[in-house]
């Protein structure tokens, strides 16, 4: 894909802080990230914050939190500041009404001092005798200038609504689904303004578009049936379309049924910090939401965020639905997880294991040496960073917690009590403690009682873990050093196997 010609790319994610950043949420913001880092330009945090009544603080938190979190970094936006500020819709009111004003000037808007109530009814009337357009029935727009006037000057309540064009369609191109036609006549006369002075979203995400210099508008499909409108707001003034951007809708699988339906709580977890809290590395689940409604071409599915950068172009966009499929995260985070090396397996465990309990919040230098013997064997099974805790406790403590089925299949026998002995026996003299050492020390045990090495191993994994299955033993041992070892083995043989 070509940079556009005309302008740097700009591009922007514009949550509104009504509630936490959910999946789709952030695929936009990703989408929208990837492609001004694409082509060196520039991704503007922008909050919309103008319905005051669903406003929520944490949300605003949150929407900050998840894109560092993320690393996707953003160049302009609340706090950090930039060139077109401010980056709060509400610290930007005097733009909106500006351009209300000169639509209204211009004829291409009114104001409306119909009750909330009458367009209620309006809209119920009109729906059940199937008038089209639903809703508003357009009494203000035949209002005299000097009506208006007097209403205005007795400062009667109202709204400014757009002036639909009454017939001729409107056509406009998406970047993924082509053109687009749709018939004005299906279009009511939508508000610009509400009667508190904010902006509903028509207005006020174009007029700061336009402002900010946005080039990309990507954004999700609930958005769609609402774009002629905003491109019969851009033609009204003369304004140049930015580029629009609308993915196909993201699907859950609902776990019961199979059926696939909009992304919902039903699902599994749906908001962005979930599954960070649950385990889920930033880099995996970014490759994985990149792949939700994009692809590189080919079968081509792990890539770093560099390499995401460098592969993202608009024509990968997929505008039919993608399914969210949590065994895919879970396979990719397992792979992304497989490729941490050990400090950094630490790193990211640790939270896990703090919260746990299994570990001090600022653990030493041989601590961290041990969580990383410890983690590295549990490597390969985890497939989030929240399973450490559980795959990885029987290495902390004087005792494992024993399996009962596992302490009855395997010490609970008549064979288990020697081969606990010739174990111990021989492994608090072997003369290194390292997994040759340890291995040895148990084959020759084995041997000497004249049983299979299994025999021993057997007994041995479940005395010193608790449980029959979990990393080689060897290895496991050499970790849980040779105290620990023997403690369990010589409590287990006293416990069970008497
Ligand atoms: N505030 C809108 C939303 O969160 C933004 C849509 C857009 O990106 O233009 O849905």
């Amino acid at each position: 894909m070509t940079a556009p010609a005309t302008a740097t790319v700009r591009t922007r994610w514009a949550p509104s802080p009504t509630g936490l950043p959910h999946v789709g949420n952030i695929r936009n913001a990703l989408y929208s990230w990837l492609l001004a880092r694409r082509f060196g330009g520039q991704f503007i945090l922008r909050l919309e914050d103008t319905d005051r009544e669903r406003y929520d603080a944490a949300s605003e938190h949150a929407i900050v939190h998840s894109l560092r979190e993320l690393g996707l970094d953003y160049d302009e936006g609340p706090r950090v500041g930039g060139p077109v500020g401010p980056y709060i819709q509400s610290e930007r009111l005097d733009h909106y009404r500006t351009v209300a004003d000169a639509l209204i000037a211009s004829g291409s808007a009114y104001p409306c001092f119909c009750s909330r109530e009458r367009v209620q009814g309006v809209r119920e009337a009109r729906q059940k005798a199937n008038i089209h357009p639903f809703g508003y029935d357009r009494q203000c727009r035949g209002l005299s200038a000097a009506e208006v006037s007097r209403l205005l000057a007795e400062g009667a309540s109202h709204v400014v609504r757009f002036a639909v064009p009454l017939d001729g369609e409107t056509r406009f191109h998406d970047e993924v689904r082509g053109t687009i036609v749709y018939p004005n006549r299906e279009l009511d006369d939508h508000v610009l303004l509400k009667s508190d002075g904010f902006p509903t979203y028509h207005l006020a995400h174009m007029v700061d578009d336009r402002l900010m210099g946005i080039t990309h508008v990507i954004r999700s499909e609930e958005w769609l049936p609402s774009s002629p409108r905003h491109v019969l707001q851009h033609e009204a003034l003369g304004w140049e379309l930015p580029k629009y951007v609308h993915p196909g809708l993201i699907q859950g699988r609902d776990p019961q049924s199979g059926k696939v339906a909009k992304l919902s709580k039903r699902h599994g977890a749906v908001f962005v910090g979930e599954y960070l809290d649950q385990g889920y590395l930033p880099e995996a689940l970014l490759n994985f939401l990149a792949l939700l409604g994009w692809s590189p071409g080919g079968d081509r599915e792990l890539m770093t965020r560099d390499e995401l950068v460098e592969l993202f172009a608009l024509e990968g966009i997929n505008s039919s639905p993608s399914v969210f499929d949590l065994e895919k995260l879970n396979w990719m985070n397992g792979v992304y997880i497989r490729g941490l090396d050990r400090p950094e397996l630490v790193e990211r465990c640790l939270k896990h294991l703090i919260d746990a309990g299994l570990t001090g919040c600022d653990p030493d230098a041989d601590e961290r040496a041990f969580l990383g013997e410890v983690l590295s064997l549990e490597q390969e099974r985890m497939k989030t960073l929240a399973e450490a805790p559980a795959l990885a406790s029987f290495f902390f403590g004087d005792l494992p917690e024993y399996d009962e089925a596992s302490v009855k299949k395997r010490l609970k026998t008549a064979s288990a009590g020697p081969a606990l002995d010739a174990a111990a026996e021989r492994l608090s003299a072997a003369p290194t403690w390292d997994v040759a050492g340890v291995e040895l020390a148990v084959r020759e045990s084995a041997g000497a009682l004249g049983v299979k090495p299994g025999e021993v191993i057997h007994p041995v994994r479940v005395a010193t873990t608790g449980k029959m299955v979990g990393p080689g033993l060897f290895e496991t041992l050499a970790v849980l050093g040779r105290d620990r070892v023997l403690r369990r083995i010589r409590h287990a043989r006293a416990e069970f196997a008497g």
